[in-house]
């Protein structure tokens, strides 16, 4: 999805409503600024957004993800595309955070296993050493992949002017977090707060 041409759309849209940006997010319930982030091409409403955002704007929810006015002819095919598109980027995330899972468990396990391993069967001493080295490798090395993974799957909101974005790894390291939220720096009002993550931009 182009989000530049769906971003120029909602202003051409909101312009013929004659509405203010200000207006907008005040009948959507939302900050101003998520609808100049959403014109400036730098994000997508979210799904729970979009009818009442078509209703206002007087068009319809495939016009707006087409980032134009269709007829009849062009409706069927490009909503056709749309949703496609729509179930692509949310399957991807997905299917990234399910490998994540999916990489760490038997690491972890052969990692335990191997230490394990090393304290109940009898070995001599380096022997144990180097099991004990190799059980931390797997397990570093499976936590680094993890990681990988799981900072590309989907993006993070920041609270204070709704940039989404992906953070760069050693903040995403850093950064204290629950399942959904992570503090994460904002790289474009430089603010620290909890975003939360999205599976799609
Ligand atoms: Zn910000």
């Amino acid at each position: 999805m182009d989000q530049v041409k769906i971003g120029r759309f909602i202003q051409m849209t909101r312009k013929e409503q004659k509405m203010t940006q200000r207006e907008v997010a005040e009948r959507l319930n939302i900050s101003d600024k998520t609808v100049s982030k959403w014109e400036t091409g730098n994000g997508l409403p979210e799904v729970g957004l979009l009818l009442p955002l078509c209703n206002l704007l007087g068009i319809s929810v495939n016009e707006l993800l087409s980032g134009e006015r269709l007829d009849e002819k062009q409706y069927y095919k490009r909503a056709e595309e749309n949703i496609m598109n729509l179930m692509k980027e949310k399957e991807e995330a997905k299917k990234k955070i399910i490998l994540t899972v999916l990489t760490i468990i038997p690491c972890i396990l052969a990692g335990v296993t191997i230490i394990l391993l090393a304290g109940l069967v009898e070995l001599s001493v380096w022997v144990r050493i180097l099991l004990i080295g190799i059980a931390f490798v797997v397990i570093a090395s499976g936590l680094t992949v993890a990681c990988i993974l799981d900072r590309e799957a989907g993006v993070y909101e920041c609270k204070h002017c709704g940039e989404r974005f992906v953070p760069d790894m050693k903040g995403y390291i850093m950064g204290a977090h629950t399942l959904t939220l992570r503090k994460l720096k904002c790289p474009k009002c430089g603010q620290k707060s909890y975003c939360k993550r999205h599976l799609s931009r």
